[in-house]
């Protein structure tokens, strides 16, 4: 488990507290957002190894998030969780 202030270390991640988060998949990712190449937490390669990848409900998507890195760090984010099928990839 991570402890409470772990994630401060890694990132400046902060900005993602209270963001609407879509769900999508390491396929969507690599050809939509070709610029995230790694869980902003974690550093793993974005692949489709896992079934859900996640990313934040925002203009210029910034950052992905790992399904590991999503569910440690919904509740500490207060990460609401969005229907993410419903994404505008053109924007
Ligand atoms: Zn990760």
């Amino acid at each position: 488990m991570f402890e409470k202030d772990d994630w401060r270390l890694l990132n400046n991640v902060e900005y993602l507290k209270g963001q609407g988060i879509n769900p999508t998949n390491g396929a969507e990712i690599t050809k939509y957002l070709p610029h995230l190449k790694h869980c902003i937490f974690c550093y793993e390669e974005v692949n489709n190894n896992r079934i859900y990848w996640f990313v934040p409900d925002e203009e210029d998507v910034s950052c992905c998030i790992c399904e590991k890195f999503f569910a440690d760090f919904c509740e500490m984010f207060c990460w609401r969780l969005l229907d993410g099928w419903d994404i505008t990839w053109d924007k």
